[in-house]
């Protein structure tokens, strides 16, 4: 079958898609196309990675277009969503436009509905419909990536309601749903009504074995003998091997190590640099000088600088505490052959398309934080990595290898991984924290007014269709609505359920409702008259389940006891007992977030937070994003419940939403003065914009280090009528600084080096709403 049988397409989509390539469908798409999906049918597709998963999904959504209609893509990822814009916006000149909802979770973002194509992670696309996005009545198709992620305890549940939700709403919807290859894609079908789509076919062989002594044990029988030398690692030898064979176009072969943490990752990757440096062309030495050099200026922090020495030496680590653009740079130099070797935690990875001809899996265990210890992968996740091995038409097959130390750990990987299916989803949806938002909601955004209508809404989940005890629903429905009841977020009365005020605002502003029971009680110990110390708020904010934990490392508990007790008198509410172990330790870990963000907002650098934290750049981008997310929703909750605390907790949330101190507010409020260039401005004596309007030119390019484009447009942005810096030299008769002319100097604000962080942490257990969008 070929694009031009598909007769549902727009003029012109089969001989584009026949110019990209797609003369013939894989297996797997034609099974999709008879199966309706180009036709307005639901289908469920259940097909391993690299199969061309996202052409099924555009073959919908293209048809949907043609019909008049448009069509949400729903991402799991926030990273992922303006990659698969980008993917769709070939479409542009059929006239298909494409938008990605980024905006905030209180935002109904209406401009959307202008757009064929809507990309979005699960929550957006929730707090859209709790915001009433009026587009979302005209949706007529949805496609659901990854959807098998309904499994996943952080994010599963909201996955799962929005997508009742959204059939609710409009119950003609075709639903589009891709997965991995799961143990019960049936069921997944089932609940959405789709047709199934399950097939294990690849486009490129995929080669699967256990690496033990000196050879590569194949699940067919097959053997490869990769002998490790004394003082080698095996991940070493197994990277150097598929280096140093070549294919017919004298290409090398790249590797991608799976392992379980970030600073595995780091580690890792250094060492192996070693391996891909003795194998580099002098070609390719120059280029990765300079792609490291791009690199380092991205932003000022010791994970540049490390990641920049490894890509220097051919090699690259790839994690979620990396700047977006970190790793858009790794991953192209991947795809062009030019890195040779990443180490990357499975979290983001899985989901970036970055084929290599060898994949190790070097880490099988990862540490739970629930368990207390290690415990082995899922078989889909490692399923899912494997997967990743393989470059269709350039490799001439793909490798994937798990590592083992002795023979019974072999025998084990066996049973595990190569010969295991993988595991069946199953819903999350019945545990309290992910029922009491989504219980909320649905009372809020009008889909149900009772309990029976809750338990009828939610009959529409996974959940439902998986549980034989309707009981249980029912009971978990009722402890939730009781809380809700206690806390005021809705009322009852006559058997009918409806939100409060504050309950609206609650589920509108997108918060766990015990993240807004706790800042409405912590403002409210607060005395008449009493103004909170920014500390106190940023600890109250960092309590919330709403914003993921920093663990406490060793020597912590006594670094941020001292610190608790010092500072005691500044945070909201009463510090538990010693004794009281696990509330205690929270208490301190929400301060170590706390002091993290009162760091940031006293314009401490950049790389001394990294260091002094143990985190990477992303995170404190996280960390900023949420408590600013989180501090607005404080300031809405105390203005409408009056308890006149907004203009504190407006401060507080400027500055760390901008990391300075007070005085430099009025300055980064201008359009390209971030944290750095504030202070320097304003050591240099310019502190208002009335100052930028009215100063001496040259005093102006002086403090901003001779940046000419820069100062025209901050003086331009602070509305300046002559901003032009022609002609002007700077004050400290440094001549013409043409030299600091340099790329990327276009105003843009200097803090702006963060990535689009974070999805879920690598244990993927600190995932909660704030950290997606
Ligand atoms: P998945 O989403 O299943 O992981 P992708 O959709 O990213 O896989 O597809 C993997 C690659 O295969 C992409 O580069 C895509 O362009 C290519 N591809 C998909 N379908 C076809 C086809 N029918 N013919 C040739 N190439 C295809």
């Amino acid at each position: 079958m070929e694009p031009a049988d598909v007769t549902t397409l727009p003029e012109g989509a089969a001989e584009k898609l026949e110019t990209a390539g797609v003369t013939e469908f894989y297996p797997p798409q034609a099974a999709a196309v008879e199966a309706g999906v180009a036709d307005g049918k639901s289908v469920v597709a259940a097909v391993p990675t690299a199969s061309g998963k996202t052409l099924i999904a555009e073959l919908a959504m293209l048809s949907a277009i043609r019909r008049g209609g448009t069509a949400l893509y729903v991402v799991p990822l926030r990273a992922l969503a303006a990659e698969k814009k980008a993917e769709f916006e070939r479409w542009n000149d059929l006239d298909v436009q494409v938008g990605v909802s980024t905006g905030n979770f209180d935002s109904d973002e209406e401009w959307l509905g202008s757009r064929d194509v809507i990309v979005a992670t699960s929550e957006k696309v929730d707090s859209l419909i709790r915001n009433g996005a009026p587009w979302l009545d005209d949706l007529t198709c949805v496609v659901s990536d990854e959807v098998h992620l309904v499994d996943d305890p952080g994010r599963g549940p909201t996955l799962e309601v929005t997508l009742a939700k959204l059939r609710k709403i409009n119950p003609g919807l075709q639903v589009v749903a891709l997965s991995a290859t799961v143990g019960n894609a049936g069921e997944v079908a089932e609940w959405l009504d789709a047709e199934l789509v399950e097939s294990d076919w690849r486009p490129i062989d995929l080669r699967t074995g256990v690496h033990y002594g000196n050879a590569v044990n194949f699940a067919d029988g097959d053997q490869r003998e990769v002998p490790v030398g004394s003082g080698e690692k095996p991940t070493a030898a197994l990277v150097g091997d598929a280096l140093d064979e070549t294919d017919e176009a004298d290409n090398r072969g790249s590797s991608l190590v799976f392992v379980n943490s970030r600073r595995n990752a780091e580690t890792a990757a250094s060492r192996l640099s070693e391996v891909t440096a003795r194998r580099l062309t002098t070609g390719e030495r120059n280029d990765l000088r300079e792609l490291a050099a791009e690199i380092r200026d991205v932003s000022d922090t010791d994970t540049s600088d490390d990641l920049a020495d490894c890509v220097a030496n051919g090699a690259a680590f790839h994690h979620a505490g990396l700047a977006s653009d970190h790793r858009s740079l790794v991953e192209e130099a991947f795809r062009d052959r030019l890195v040779k070797c990443i180490c990357a935690t499975p979290t983001l990875a899985a989901g970036v398309n970055t084929p290599a001809r060898r994949v190790i899996v070097r880490d099988w265990r990862r540490y739970d934080g629930e368990f207390g210890g290690m415990q082995p992968l899922d078989t889909l996740e490692v399923h899912q990595m494997m997967g990743r091995a393989g470059r269709p038409g350039l490799d001439p097959y793909g490798e994937a290898v798990l590592l083992a130390k002795d023979r019974d750990t072999m025998d084990e990987l066996f049973e595990r991984y190569l010969w295991a299916d993988p595991e069946p989803v199953e819903s999350k949806l019945a545990a309290e924290p992910a029922l009491r938002t989504h219980v909320l909601s649905t009372v809020a955004s009008g889909f149900a007014g009772s309990r029976a209508g809750l338990v009828e809404f939610l009959d529409r989940t996974l959940y439902a269709s998986q549980t034989d005890d309707d009981d249980r629903l029912g009971a978990v429905t009722d402890t939730v609505v009781d809380y809700l009841l206690a806390n005021d977020f809705l009322e009852e009365s006559d058997g009918t359920l409806t939100a409060t005020g504050i309950g609206h605002t609650v589920s509108r502003l997108y918060l766990d409702p015990m993240s807004a029971a706790e800042m409405i009680d912590g403002l409210r110990r607060l005395d008449d008259d009493e103004e909170p110390a920014a500390l106190g708020l940023y600890h109250l904010v960092s309590r919330t389940p709403d914003m993921y934990e920093l663990y406490l490392k060793s020597g912590d508990r006594e670094t941020f006891s001292e610190i608790c007790y010092e500072r005691e008198a500044e945070l909201l509410g009463s510090t538990p007992s010693e004794f009281e172990d696990v509330a205690f330790e929270d208490w301190l870990s929400a301060l170590k977030t706390a002091k993290l963000l009162e760091d940031w907002a006293s314009e401490l650098d950049e790389d001394r937070i990294t260091e002094r934290y143990g985190v990477g750049p992303g995170d404190i981008r996280g960390k900023v994003d949420t408590a600013e997310w989180l501090l607005g929703a404080a300031e809405e909750l105390a203005t409408e419940l009056d308890l006149g605390v907004s203009l504190s907790v407006r401060e507080a949330k400027r500055r760390v939403a901008d990391g300075v101190r007070e005085e430099l507010l009025e300055l980064t409020g201008i359009r390209g003065v971030g944290r750095v260039r504030a202070r320097k401005l304003y050591e240099a004596g310019l502190e208002t914009r009335a100052e930028l309007r009215e100063a001496d030119k040259s005093a102006v390019l002086a403090a901003l280090d001779g940046r000419r484009r820069t100062a025209e447009s901050i003086l331009e942005n602070a509305g300046r009528r002559d901003p032009s810096m022609e002609g002007v030299s700077e004050e400290s008769g440094g001549g013409e600084p043409t030299t600091f002319e340099t790329a990327g100097d276009d105003g843009a604000p200097d803090t702006e080096v963060f990535g689009d962080e974070p999805e879920a942490s690598e244990d993927g257990s600190q995932a909660t709403f704030g950290d997606f969008g």
